[in-house]
């Protein structure tokens, strides 16, 4: 049986920057100022319904905290959930858009 799915092994904020190591030993780097600019849930990058209409929650205004993380939850084997000084926590990062961000 071959999983498509990227395993999340490690993870560990250094400075500004988010280190993930996956299970095939291949590692992303991610910028948290570009983590939060991405963040995938529904009020920041939106959703679409069945008619293809975007639905988007009111801007936020970032802040410098907005850019800061006070705790990373995993989230099974497969996501992260970065938990931003902002009080913003809703966002799941999976293992392939760690790897789309990373430098
Ligand atoms: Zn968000």
């Amino acid at each position: 049986m071959v999983s498509a799915e990227i395993v999340i092994k490690n993870f560990e904020i250094v400075n500004e920057l988010l280190l993930v190591s996956f299970s095939d030993n291949s590692e992303a780097i991610v910028n948290l100022k570009t983590l939060r600019e991405r963040c995938p849930c529904a009020s920041c990058a939106g959703e679409t319904d069945a008619l293809g209409n975007l639905y988007k929650g009111p801007e936020q205004k970032l802040i410098e905290s907005s850019y800061q993380i006070s705790g990373i939850q995993p989230v099974g084997y497969y996501g992260l959930r970065p938990f931003w000084k902002d009080g913003h926590n809703t966002g799941i990062i999976t293992g392939e858009l760690l790897k789309e961000l990373s430098d």
